[in-house]
């Protein structure tokens, strides 16, 4: 689709106008506004509407936003639900379906509003424990069924119950974790080029240094990508959610227009309506914290974001974007290698302290690659280098 933005005219905004309505973020267009015109009033809804969602809020209507719009339209029982393996169903629809599993005891894995082979098995497993016919379609009879019972899982959130039993189960060790280490970008996608720096080059030279690490605790890490591919973003998730990967990590550095941004952020899944990954933001958190305490960057926070990679994964999954390309201080320290294993040190760092749960505690900062290296191997789990 076409970007739409502010000025602009034609069917597409009026289309936009009526679904934001329907959100109950536009009222009624002004006498002296035409139906079809991207004035002021849609850029603050669209605004408004991004900010509920965990998009970037930039009053701008493209793919991402588009497709948000069409799927925040979608109430459950609008429509059959069932697997399409070539194009998943999306929509607030499969969010009520998945969070109405989980609260019943199923596991749809992480409520993200994409009808897939988790959502389906738990779907005919429901079907199946209460007499219906186990097609795996959400249709009139099953929705009944759904709606007519009582929750069982009590006591909070149940996806967010569900992740934090999974990361309590998977006990303080390394070793065995399987870490999906994602550089971005990569092959003819250079991601971010500035002064002959391209964020591709920077992003695998330190995912290498972070899997370097993650294998000598004897944790499984993998990267996602080799040096001269560049898979979609649901290839990558695909590939953790086939690995069985516990946590995914994916590296980033930014650039803005203005050459004065500079900074650190990491991003988790999570939207505006309440689905959230708890486990990602705590590792999010985490990473923030080390980092910024090692290297000195700016804080430009932990954030949810309902981006590609974060809502296809099934594992916790964080995006961290490490400094600004476009700003001189942070590729200068982007560029020095020693700089980049002070990083990969921070990341591993935070991930141990995800497993440790709170135990073991040192203050932010203070972790080494060594001390982990140790600890690891009092309780058994790293190979002596
Ligand atoms: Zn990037």
């Amino acid at each position: 689709m076409q970007l739409l933005r502010r000025g602009d005219s034609g069917p597409g905004v009026v289309e936009i106008r009526s679904t934001l309505r329907r959100f109950g973020l536009l009222t009624a267009t002004p006498a002296d506004t035409p139906e079809d015109l991207f004035g002021a009033d849609v850029e603050q809804a669209v605004r408004a509407f991004q900010q509920q969602r965990g998009l970037i809020t930039d009053g701008l209507v493209g793919p991402a936003t588009y497709r948000a719009l069409r799927e925040a339209g979608w109430q459950l029982g609008d429509r059959m639900l069932a697997l399409m393996i070539s194009a998943p169903m999306s929509g607030d629809d499969v969010v009520a379906l998945q969070e109405r599993l989980l609260e019943l005891g199923y596991d749809p894995g992480r409520a993200g509003g994409v009808f897939d082979e988790q959502t389906e098995a738990a779907l005919r497993k429901f079907q199946r424990e209460y007499g219906l016919v186990p097609d795996g379609l959400c249709g009139p009879a099953t929705l009944r069924s759904l709606r007519q019972l009582g929750r069982k899982v009590t006591g909070g959130r149940p996806h967010l119950l569900r992740e934090q039993e999974l990361l309590r189960q998977a006990g303080p060790r390394l070793r065995g974790k399987r870490i999906v280490v994602d550089p971005g970008h990569g092959g003819p996608n250079r991601g971010v080029v500035v002064a002959g720096v391209a964020e591709a080059d920077i992003v695998w030279d330190l995912a290498r240094r972070l899997v370097g690490r993650m294998a000598a605790t004897g944790m499984d890490a993998m990267l996602s990508r080799q040096e001269d591919t560049c898979p979609t973003d649901p290839e990558r998730a695909a590939l953790a959610n086939s690995a069985g990967a516990d946590v995914v990590l994916s590296l980033h550095t930014d650039a803005n227009r203005s050459m004065h941004a500079h900074g650190l952020a990491t991003f988790h899944f999570g939207n505006g309506s309440g689905a959230t990954s708890t486990v990602g933001e705590a590792l999010a958190g985490f990473i923030q914290r080390e980092l910024l305490i090692r290297t000195g960057l700016q804080d430009c926070h932990s954030q949810a974001r309902t981006w590609e990679l974060l809502r296809l994964t099934r594992m916790p999954a964080v995006r961290v974007e490490i400094g600004y390309l476009t700003h001189l201080g942070d590729r200068r320290k982007l560029l020095d290698p020693a700089f980049r294993d002070v990083v990969a040190e921070g990341i591993l760092v935070a991930v141990k302290r995800l497993y440790l749960l709170g135990q073991d505690d040192q203050p932010t900062g203070t972790f080494t690659f060594s001390d982990v290296l140790a600890r690891e191997l009092e309780r058994g789990g790293a190979q002596a280098i």
